[in-house]
This record gives structure tokens, C-alpha cells and sequence, in this order.
């Protein structure tokens, strides 16, 4: 009797490829069949590479005698659980970005490796709830074992080898003693040895505007919701979600925070720390692999019970995720401009809808994406008018530069304003978004600019070092003695950037000192901390800086902010130019006066009756943002349709325009109705680091019309002839139009 043929199971395995599919393998013989989420070692083409099953099948539309089988199975369970998967491939099918490549972006190193997560840890010691709850005076008599409670009151993430270096002498048969006891527990390290506070700090008590708030969020706290917290700054909205996240994690589940690139300090991470003795692991960029991998693993393993990190976080796999808070959801670092060009808000909403829990999206400024969807009911609105504790909202006013006598830049009564302030012993913020010294170096005799050849746009002169630096390419090179048109040494640089405002200012407060913030001062890691806490000791000083001042921080002795140039954005070519400068001003504004001192905000601008800056300051951003959003809904412009992007780039010039016109035509084929297109045309950089660069806007009423056609638009577009001289890619909702 003929046996009937067990059919043949196939694994569908994403790879690190640029190709838009899984691939087939065989199961290796002898060894259990990997489970969905298990990684794989498998051959591809002629290389070894580290993939991930992500599902199993019974057919393949492979030929047969071409799949390959696994080479090795790497872990013993899943490294991904099912929701883990099911949100890549949300991710996957949603931004247009081939599954595999999405998953390198989003796992740790040593994971995408293949590198043994069963590799020891190290572990490290705290307190249990009873440990930290035990007076040290009814400990007993061993000493060793009182101190050892005293350090890990005090510093977080030390293991044994470093207890017994504080002690000197082995700590082995204290902590055993402790362990015993159930005072102490073995955690793995998440980070450094941090000193942490003595005691926790306890819950402030709300205004009623944050109780009401809070009471929102707590009824929601079983089910998918998602809220939009506006609260001007200051207003106590971290004070909310310190509250939201103490019952959630009470509760035994997970809390993930997601915080905009600069926001994430050691002071932030501090203010959680401080309220809560449960395990929190931060990811942010100073961490070495090895450090990111065990944040990585005590969140999968369930040991971290708060997560902070900055985008790339959203994609930690955390088994009882049950919150979500999105502070200043508006800030564009959540965004990805490159590669796999995800939102990470948009990525956390979905996360929290398909897991069925809240998510909170908190900000001062919300984006009109996030605003529409409030005013629409999708999302609840949550407002906080006032500001928190006895602090007042600054006053803005604006400075008509036409009026005034200024010294390049800086008004005559702005430095007035700047010397009384700190007469009274206050600090001033002087803002400028623009660093360098000057963004011109030009010839006073023939005209002639410096420009970056790469480019095609001016170098910035920068004095610190002294060299011409390109913004665009990063590229650099010496100044000029002479003018290469025509040999005049009478160059100057014209304009005013950051570098350029602190010499002034030097000169004219040459008793105070003077802190430059933006990306060539803070560059070396930790710099950033050294001035914030040289700001908050309190000392009367002036900051100049970029929209690194803007963002997140408390400087509670500023009286003063001054807004040198507000002009820039109100002409931007950019349709968010204007929701941008509003959220710019409006944050910046938020700096001042952040305690008991008044505040005041001077904005210089050519264009004081300008609308956008009227209404700004007289009626605020929340009245400001509605108005725009009707602007935009008129205009057809998001959020009331969608953009995808299509962006070109090569070495010829008119390759990148010719491929989007083929673009176009297949766009057109696939979509006969619900599509509208700008382009293609060149891109407002045009030429970025030598390669000419053109862009296509398609346009469409429905979210789901580029789902539907996305994929078989990227399998048409790969294979247009054209597709290999052109480096392309898609951005699906882009913020950089650039
Ligand atoms: P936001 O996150 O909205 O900028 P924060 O939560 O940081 O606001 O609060 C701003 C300041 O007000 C902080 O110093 C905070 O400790 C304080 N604060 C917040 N809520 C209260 C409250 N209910 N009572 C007193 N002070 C508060
Ligand atoms: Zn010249
Ligand atoms: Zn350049």
C-alpha cells in the first residue's frame, strides 16, 4: 500500500534585502520546526544571511528545486511574538518598505547579527518592595548588609563585583543573606550606575484640569482609545502621565514613552526615576550595542516596567504593553526622513488600537494631523488652559525692526530689555535658528558668493573653527584669502547665525556669560547636560541658541526670551511652514517664565502686522492651529488628503525627471479615480552632494487608496529600465518636501 506523502512545510523567511518579499526554505532536518518570530541562518544568494521566519506554509511559488533549506536555527523560542509580527507587517505594508529591511531597522544590532541572546547578561542588584520599604535600623547587625541596602537606595545598576568594591571586601555572603530575606532581587543592567534619589517623590495634587484629565485616561485604561492632551507648556501635562503610568504599571503591565530626539536627557529619564522604584530601561543614543541589547531584552522579557526611548523604541517588543504617551507628538524627529520613512506616532497609535490599550499624545503645539483627528472625535481632546503651580504665561509682544535702530541684528530695545533683565539678576534666552557665524560669505567688490559646488547652495561661514561649511552635504573647506571672480580680499560674511549673536553679545555684556546651544557646541556627548546645569544653578546669563533651546527644558530663572528673526517662516514655500513657526514660537515662548517669574517674549520681525504673527500672539496657538486647519481643508492639503512622495535622485541631471514621469504613468494606470499629482518636478534642493534630485506628489482623499495600489505600484516601478540609474524611494505621509 502506497504511504500518502506528508506534504512539505516551506518557511517564508524575510531577509535584510532591498527585494519586496519573503523567501521560501526548507525546515532543517533533526531539529524542532521554527516557530513564526525564530530567527534563521540561511544561504541567499551567495552570502550567509541572519532572517526571520515569519510564517509557515504548505506552498510556495518557488520551483521547487530552487529553495534552499535553513542552516541553522537560532533561537529556541520566538524572538518575536505574533503582535510583534503583525505590526512589521503593518509597518511593512502601510510605509511601502520591504518587510525585511523594516525589521533590520527596528531590532537591535546584536539581534539582527544573529548574535546568542542566551550570551550572559550582566546582572545587577536592587531593592525589593520590602527593601525599600525596611528601616535600616531594625536590619540586624550585619553591617555589610545595611550598607549594601544603602547603596542600592542610592545608585541604580551595580552587581556584585562593584557591591564588593564599595564594601571592600566580597559581597557574596551579604547579598546572599539579603536575598534570603527577600530584600534584594537580581535584575539585568539597564544602563550605567546611576545614583538615583533617596526617596521617591510622591504625586503632586492636581489642578482640576489635570484631575479631570486624568480621570479621562484611568476609565479608558482597558480598552483602545487614544487622546490628545493640549496643554500650553508648563501646564503639568508630565504630571498627568506620572499618574496615568503609576496605576498602569501597578496594574503589573508595561508603560512605553516616547520622547522627540533632544528631549531625552538624563533629566528627563530622572524625573521618572524619581517618582517610581520599578525597573525603567531608556534608550537613547549614547548607549553601546551591548547596553541597547539588554534594554531590549528586560523589556521583552517582561523585567522593565517603564520604557523611554526616542523613535526607534516604538518597535520594542514588551509582552504586557498596556500604555502608551507620546510627549510633544508634534515634533518631526518622530518621523524617519530616511530609509524606512515611518512615523513613530503613527506606528504607537496603530500599536496601542491592535493591542487594545490607551495612548496618550501629549503636546503644547499639536500637529494639525492629530488636531483634526481630535476635532473629528476619533481622538478625545483633553485640554490644560492654565499653567501648573503658581507660574504665569509669558507676554509676547513684537519689535518692528522698521523702527529700529539695530547693531546686525539686534535691536537697539532689545538690548535694553536684555541689560535690565540682567541687572535683575535674570537669564535670557536669545533665540535664532540658524547656526554659524553667517549664512553668506560674500565678495563686497564683484558679488560673488561662496556656494558649495555639490549643492548648488551658499556655504555657511563658520569662526569656530574658521571654515566654510555646507548645511546641505556636511562638506566643508577653508576660507578663501582672496575672491576667486575677482581677487579682492574684501569678503564678508552677511547675515546673522548663532556664532555670529554670541560675539555680539559678548561685546556688549562682557560680564555675563554667555552659552551658545546648537549642534557644533553640544556635539560632544554630554556637553548639552554641562549647560543646563550651569543654567539651572541660576547665575544671571544669556543663551543664544537654535531650536535645541525650543524644546523640553525648564530654565526656571529665564524672564526673557527674544525671538531675533521670526520673518523666515512666515514665507516658507513649505504648506507646514507656517504650523512649523507657530510651533517654534510658541515652544520657545514656553521657556520663559517657567516658575514664580514673570515672563516675556520679544519677537523682532520686519513683518509685524503680518497675520500669522498677529494671530499667534494675541489669540495663542490652539486658536491659531484651528484657523490653518480651515485653511488647509479648503486648500485640499493634509490632513484633509493624503500625500505620498516619490523622491529621485542621480548623477544625471534630467534622469530623476524623466523616471517620475514613468512613475506617473503607471500611477495614473493604477488608480483611475481618488488621485491627484504635483510633478514631477525638480526637488527645492536640487542638487544635494552632487546628485540632481526631482520629486512626485501623488495625492488622494482616502488613506487606503495608497495601500491598495502601493505594492503593485513598487513592483512596476522596479522594474522600469530606468529604476537603476535613478536612486529612488517612497515616503508615505512626508513631512520633508525638501
Ligand atoms: P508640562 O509637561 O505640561 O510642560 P510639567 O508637568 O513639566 O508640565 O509641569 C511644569 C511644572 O509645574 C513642573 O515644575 C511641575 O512639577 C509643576 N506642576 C505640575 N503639576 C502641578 C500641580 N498640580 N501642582 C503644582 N505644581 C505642579
Ligand atoms: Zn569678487
Ligand atoms: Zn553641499
Amino acid at each position: 500500500m502506497a504511504k500518502s506523502a506528508i506534504p512539505q512545510l516551506y518557511l517564508q523567511v524575510a531577509v535584510p534585502s532591498p527585494l519586496r518579499q519573503c523567501f521560501d526554505y526548507l525546515p532543517p532536518a533533526n531539529v524542532p520546526l521554527p516557530v513564526p518570530g525564530t530567527r534563521v541562518r540561511v544561504p541567499f544568494r551567495n552570502q550567509t544571511l541572519t532572517g526571520l521566519v515569519i510564517s509557515t506554509s504548505c506552498d510556495t511559488s518557488f520551483a521547487p528545486e530552487k529553495i534552499k533549506t535553513v542552516l541553522e536555527v537560532l533561537d529556541d523560542e520566538p524572538l518575536l511574538d505574533q503582535s510583534m509580527l503583525d505590526l512589521h507587517r503593518w509597518a511593512s505594508t502601510y510605509y511601502l518598505f520591504p518587510l525585511g529591511m523594516t525589521l533590520q531597522t527596528s531590532l537591535p544590532q546584536a539581534v539582527r547579527e544573529g548574535k546568542s541572546l542566551h550570551a550572559p547578561t550582566k546582572l545587577t542588584w536592587q531593592l525589593s518592595p520590602s527593601g525599600l520599604a525596611i528601616d535600616p535600623e531594625k536590619m540586624g547587625k550585619s553591617e555589610a548588609q545595611k550598607q549594601i541596602v544603602d547603596y542600592l537606595r542610592t545608585y541604580t545598576n551595580l552587581n556584585t563585583s562593584e557591591l564588593s568594591t564599595l564594601l571592600g571586601k566580597t559581597a557574596t555572603p551579604a547579598l546572599k543573606a539579603l536575598l534570603t530575606k527577600q530584600l534584594v532581587m537580581q535584575v539585568p543592567a539597564t544602563g550605567s550606575i546611576t545614583p538615583k534619589p533617596e526617596a521617591k517623590q510622591t504625586a503632586l495634587h492636581l489642578n482640576d484640569q489635570q484631575a479631570f484629565a486624568l480621570q479621562e485616561m484611568r476609565q479608558a485604561l482597558n480598552s483602545y482609545q487614544c487622546f490628545l492632551l493640549e496643554g500650553i507648556t508648563g501646564s503639568g501635562k508630565t504630571e498627568v502621565y506620572l499618574q496615568l503610568i503609576s496605576e498602569v504599571i501597578a496594574s503589573g503591565k508595561q508603560v512605553m514613552v516616547l520622547v522627540p530626539e533632544i528631549s531625552l536627557t538624563p533629566q528627563t529619564v530622572e524625573r521618572f526615576r524619581k517618582r517610581f522604584s520599578a525597573p525603567i530601561v531608556s534608550f537613547h543614543s549614547g548607549l553601546s550595542n551591548k547596553q541597547r541589547l539588554d534594554g531590549w531584552l528586560a523589556a521583552r522579557n517582561g523585567t522593565a516596567s517603564i520604557i523611554i526611548g526616542t523613535r526607534s523604541a516604538v518597535f520594542t517588543p514588551l509582552p504586557r504593553l498596556g500604555l502608551i504617551i507620546i510627549d510633544e507628538e508634534h515634533d518631526s524627529s518622530y518621523k524617519q526622513q530616511e530609509g524606512f520613512r515611518y512615523s513613530a506616532r503613527d506606528v504607537a497609535i496603530y500599536r496601542a488600537s491592535a493591542g487594545k490599550f490607551p495612548i496618550v499624545l501629549g503636546s503644547a503645539t499639536p500637529s494639525l494631523e492629530s488636531l483634526q483627528n481630535a476635532l473629528s472625535g476619533r481622538y478625545k481632546l483633553l485640554k490644560l488652559t492654565e499653567r501648573a503651580g503658581d507660574a504665569n504665561l509669558p507676554v509676547m509682544q513684537i519689535l518692528d525692526m522698521r523702527l529700529q535702530d539695530n547693531n546686525e541684528g539686534l535691536s537697539h530695545a532689545l538690548l535694553q530689555q536684555i541689560r535690565q533683565q540682567l541687572a535683575n539678576n535674570r537669564q535670557v534666552l536669545v533665540f535664532l535658528n540658524r547656526r554659524g557665524f553667517a549664512p553668506l560669505l560674500l565678495c563686497r567688490d564683484c558679488g560673488w558668493i561662496a556656494e558649495c559646488p555639490r549643492c548648488e547652495r551658499s556655504y555657511t561661514l563658520h569662526q569656530q573653527p574658521s571654515c566654510l561649511r555646507c548645511h546641505h552635504c556636511d562638506s566643508q573647506k577653508p576660507l578663501p584669502r582672496a575672491c576667486p571672480g575677482c581677487g579682492s580680499t574684501n569678503l564678508a560674511g552677511v547675515g546673522l547665525g548663532t556664532e555670529r549673536t554670541e560675539t555680539l553679545l559678548q561685546t556688549e555684556f562682557p560680564d555675563y556669560p554667555i552659552i551658545r546651544i546648537d549642534r557644533d557646541t553640544t556635539r560632544l556627548k554630554g556637553s548639552l547636560d554641562q549647560f543646563v546645569e550651569t543654567i539651572n544653578s541660576g547665575i544671571p546669563c544669556i543663551l543664544v541658541g537654535t531650536q535645541m533651546l525650543a524644546k523640553g527644558h525648564h530654565f526656571p530663572r529665564v524672564s526673557l526670551v527674544a525671538v531675533l528673526d521670526a520673518d523666515s517662516g512666515l514665507f516658507s514655500a513649505d504648506f507646514r511652514g507656517q504650523e512649523n513657526l507657530g510651533q517654534l514660537l510658541t515652544q520657545v515662548a514656553g521657556r520663559a517664565g517657567r516658575s514664580e517669574e514673570p515672563g516675556k517674549v520679544l519677537i523682532q520681525s520686519y513683518h509685524p502686522q503680518h497675520p500669522v504673527l498677529q494671530q499667534l500672539i494675541t489669540s495663542g496657538y490652539g486658536v491659531f492651529a484651528r484657523t490653518l486647519l480651515e485653511q488647509r481643508r479648503a486648500g485640499r492639503l493634509p490632513p484633509f488628503v493624503y500625500f505620498l512622495l516619490i523622491g529621485a535622485e542621480a548623477t544625471m541631471r534630467e534622469a530623476p525627471l524623466h523616471f517620475l514621469q514613468e512613475a506617473l504613468k503607471l500611477a495614473q494606470d493604477l488608480s483611475t479615480h481618488d488621485l491627484q499629482y504635483f510633478g514631477p518636478m525638480t526637488s527645492p534642493l536640487g542638487k544635494k552632494a552632487g546628485k540632481f534630485r526631482a520629486q512626485l506628489i501623488l495625492q488622494a482623499n482616502k488613506r487606503t487608496t495608497f495601500q491598495r495600489m502601493g505594492q503593485q505600484l513598487l513592483a512596476a516601478l522596479d522594474n522600469l529600465p530606468r529604476s537603476k540609474s535613478v536612486r529612488w524611494y517612497v515616503d508615505v505621509d512626508p513631512l520633508d518636501f525638501s
